[in-house]
């Protein structure tokens, strides 16, 4: 008998163990950052589970069953939901950031699900961004404290849609990193607080103003647990209150300011179902012949800008700094780098 043991998480590792023992009697996965002892893993299933054997293709795992991808008869339900996130060969589905990510690039989303490699390192300044994202949204918890954490640690996807379930049908009332799956769409939400008026989402941002990728965000939130069958009343975008001063302990109603968004939210409902199609399909096909624009700064800095921006030289139009020039425009007409400009051109 072959005993294969795997880190969940770690697909690859998985994959590659799979793919060399497809005659494996067992297999099992260890929980994250576990110890690959025998007596801990979770159980996954028999040989005679496997399906498609003999095909060359890296052999596909979800919670009940293994085997090639192409096989799935899961394809898209909850329960190959975690193997359909993580597989690089083929995959549409999507999570909040995903979907974002999406809405900026096309190819931003492609590179990120099927080249992750070629993305840039994360500066220390971007891990202290999320760092000081991560202690606002528990600041912000105390909005309504007492509430669950349903956290990402330890837990595939399903897990914490599962447990989210649970608390709901406990009627639990708070419930923060909240976490639902509808259209193959996996998202977190910051904060879900029901009252007399029904579940109420609450987005937390870091930030003092208000974006309009902040409706996004929510609005994806909002279509998808609706879908899931919870009905949203409202949606709430909790973020800094730049009035705020500090006397003494940080007092979270303070620190933050609530906007309600559910009309925007609400308008915006056909436009994100409009994109989820439209990402799902692109995400079939070749990578999308995308060349470098705007969104690559906006609304966030692009972290495959190390790939895609490689024929950009130095001293470059990039490198203008007067106001009122289109670099964008420039590059388009062909100017790329600074001596091409021609004299007399406003930049
Ligand atoms: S760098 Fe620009 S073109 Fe390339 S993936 Fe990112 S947004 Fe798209």
């Amino acid at each position: 008998m072959h005993l294969i043991i795997a880190y969940y998480q770690m697909p690859d590792m998985v994959s590659n163990a799979l793919g060399a023992s497809l005659y494996a009697d067992r297999y099992f996965l260890t929980p994250k950052k576990a110890a690959p002892s025998p007596s801990s893993p979770r159980y996954l299933g028999e040989s005679s589970t496997i399906t498609g054997r003999g095909k060359v293709g890296i052999p596909h795992f979800c919670c009940k069953e293994i085997h090639f991808l192409a096989d799935c008869h899961n394809a898209g339900s909850e329960f190959c939901y975690d193997s359909c996130m993580q597989n690089k060969e083929i995959s549409t589905c999507l999570s909040k950031s995903l979907f974002i990510r999406g809405l900026q690039c096309h190819k931003s989303l492609y590179l990120h699900k099927y080249h992750p490699e070629l993305r840039n390192e994360v500066s220390e300044e971007k891990e202290a961004l999320f760092q000081t994202g991560f202690e606002v949204g528990k600041y912000a918890q105390q909005l309504f404290p007492g509430g669950i954490e349903i956290p990402y640690d330890e837990n595939s996807y399903a897990d914490q849609i599962e447990k989210t379930q649970d608390e709901i049908r406990k009627g639990t009332k708070t419930i923060y990193e909240a976490a639902f799956n509808y259209d193959d769409i996996f998202v977190k939400v910051d904060i879900l607080h029901k009252d007399h008026e029904g579940w109420k989402i609450f987005e937390v941002k870091s930030l003092t103003e208000l974006k309009p990728v902040y409706i996004d965000d929510a609005a994806i939130q909002y279509y998808v647990l609706n879908g899931a069958g919870l009905p949203v009343s409202k949606v709430f975008l909790a973020h800094i209150n730049n009035q705020y001063v500090r006397d003494g302990e940080i007092d979270p109603r303070g620190l933050f300011t609530s906007n309600d968004i559910s009309d925007s939210v609400r308008q915006k409902q056909p436009y994100i179902a409009d994109n989820i199609a439209k990402q799902k399909e692109m995400l079939k096909n070749d990578m999308p012949d995308i060349d470098i624009g705007e969104y690559c700064e906006k609304p966030y800095e692009c972290d495959f800008q190390g790939h895609c921006w490689q024929h950009i030289p130095q001293d470059s139009v990039f490198d203008l700094k007067r106001k009122g020039v289109n670099k964008y425009d420039l590059y388009r007409q062909g100017i790329i780098e600074l001596k091409n400009i021609p004299l007399g051109h406003d930049g």
